[in-house]
């Protein structure tokens, strides 16, 4: 019997959690440097930790047509969106430094490929749109024309933007393990939580052993909230409203791709490798403007068997809390209509807190409203 299946916690993708880091070579200087965006040092620090596992590298040619074609790699196993590393042109050696932005040796990357790729096709099939507005289409039509390829060893970890928010898989997998938990249920979010998520989280909870709150902390849209003010919305809403020895924090470190249904597919599998046997699923998951249906990013989890992803997703509905019902509900509980329920537009939101006026309790923690009126200040 293997750890992990010891811990009766659910196996990472492919059932090995890959590790990529390893040692600095003593021939770094002759090799020829990459410098990798912010979202490939990302995507390169979560192959280093297992987060990507099976992928131990960026994706060769044959795994990339199965995603782009089938979400699946070559071997079969389902994934959602490419893991591809963008140059311009072949290097000369069969081994080439990946460096940050900055100039930073991060890590040596076998070349294993180099390929063409056609970004219509990626963008088509990946967001589901061509049109250049869409942020992730965006950055696909300005990358380098070649993909490079190769097994990737991480010598140097980018330092975390919140170190005590840092855990690799094998990390929650342990903090899981203590609590003696095995099913645990993972949630995504790149916004500030108002009650509507606190409720599906808790709901989510009810049925489960634990909670994981997954931030994403890798790069977003201009117009999120900081990741900054967001780690401190969590903190407060979780020292006053959740139980110590039920939730785990930690920050995904992953960049936003904004693919909407495949990004929650993504999104979902990474989890099971932090550990995570479900995954909850709201509406317009991952999405950005209106590109995406909002049912979507839950009716693509049908595209694969029943347990084929091994973690569970957990779909919900938009919530709100109901005057007439006394509770938090959603459409699928409350019978009643719209007048009765609290609603507040993301806009009117947005004024309310730059006027410094705190949302009605129903809607916002006063304590999370607190610290996001001393952001906008
Ligand atoms: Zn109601």
């Amino acid at each position: 019997m293997n750890v992990v299946a010891a811990t009766g916690l659910i196996e990472p993708h492919g059932g090995t959690l890959v590790d990529r880091t390893g040692e600095r070579p003593d021939d770094l200087d002759s090799l020829e440097t990459i410098t990798l965006t912010s979202r490939e040092v990302s995507d390169l620090d979560m192959l280093a930790s297992g987060a990507l596992s099976p992928l131990e590298g960026f994706m060769g040619k044959a795994d990339y047509e199965g995603v782009v074609e089938e979400m699946r790699l070559a071997s079969g196993l389902p994934w959602a969106l490419p893991v591809c590393l963008a140059v311009d042109k072949a290097p000369e050696g069969d081994r080439v430094v990946l460096a940050d932005e900055a100039g930073r040796p991060l890590a040596v990357l076998e070349v294993d490929d180099v390929y063409g790729y056609d970004r219509q096709r990626e963008a088509e099939t990946c967001f589901r749109t061509t049109d250049k507005a869409h942020p992730g289409v965006e950055r696909l039509y300005a990358q380098h024309p070649l993909y490079l390829a190769g097994r990737v060893t991480v010598f140097d970890r980018p330092e975390p933007a919140f170190p005590e928010l840092a855990m690799d898989p094998a990390q929650t997998r342990a903090a899981f393990s203590e609590r003696g938990w095995r099913r645990v249920v993972g949630f995504q979010t790149r916004n500030p939580i108002h009650r509507a998520h606190e409720y599906l989280t808790k709901c989510a909870l009810e049925t489960v052993d634990g909670l994981l709150i997954h931030p994403l902390v890798g790069d977003t849209k201009s117009d999120d909230v900081p990741a900054a003010t967001r780690v401190e919305c969590y903190r407060v809403l979780l020292d006053g409203y959740y139980p110590p020895d039920r939730v785990v924090i930690s920050a995904f470190p992953a960049a936003m791709r904004y693919a909407g249904p495949r990004e929650a597919i993504w999104h979902a599998i990474c989890r099971k490798n932090f550990g995570c046997s479900h995954f909850i699923v709201g509406r317009d998951h991952a999405g950005v403007g209106d590109y995406y249906g909002t049912y979507d990013a839950q009716l693509i989890f049908d595209d694969y068997e029943p347990h084929e992803l091994g973690i569970e997703p957990m779909f919900f509905e938009h919530a709100f809390w109901c005057k007439a019902c006394g509770s938090m509900a959603t459409p699928k509980t409350c019978p009643h209509g719209g007048d009765d329920h609290v609603f507040l537009s993301g806009t009117k939101v947005r004024e309310l807190l730059e006027a410094g006026e705190l949302p009605p309790a129903e809607f916002s923690r006063p304590e999370v409203a607190e610290v996001l009126i001393d952001a906008y200040k």
